[in-house]
């Protein structure tokens, strides 16, 4: 994909090549794998960062995340709510 868009040409496979029995596979660049490539990215970037995301608005979604003692959105919310409500003073 990166090569696609350096050169602005579609590539409709590429080929991997293991060293240790020196033999070659090609993956097909299909549009499934692209989306998941895409969705590697993003997750790899979440990754990176230092620090986390700030959890989403819609709350309700939150009730049954599998993260939600981890992400602790509502805890979040009740803070950042009442650190808002300090600097207005
Ligand atoms: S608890 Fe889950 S759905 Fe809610 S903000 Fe965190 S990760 Fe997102």
């Amino acid at each position: 994909m990166c090569i696609e868009e350096r050169t602005g040409r579609s590539l409709a496979y590429g080929e991997i090549f293991y060293h240790a029995n020196r033999r070659r596979q090609t993956v097909a660049f299909t549009p499934q794998l692209r989306q998941m490539t895409e969705q590697a990215i993003v997750l790899a970037q979440l990754a990176s960062q230092t620090t986390m995301p700030a959890p989403i608005d819609n709350t309700k979604k939150c009730l049954s995340c599998s993260l939600k003692e981890i992400c602790l959105p509502f805890e979040v919310k009740q803070l950042r709510s009442s650190m808002t409500l300090e600097t207005e003073d």
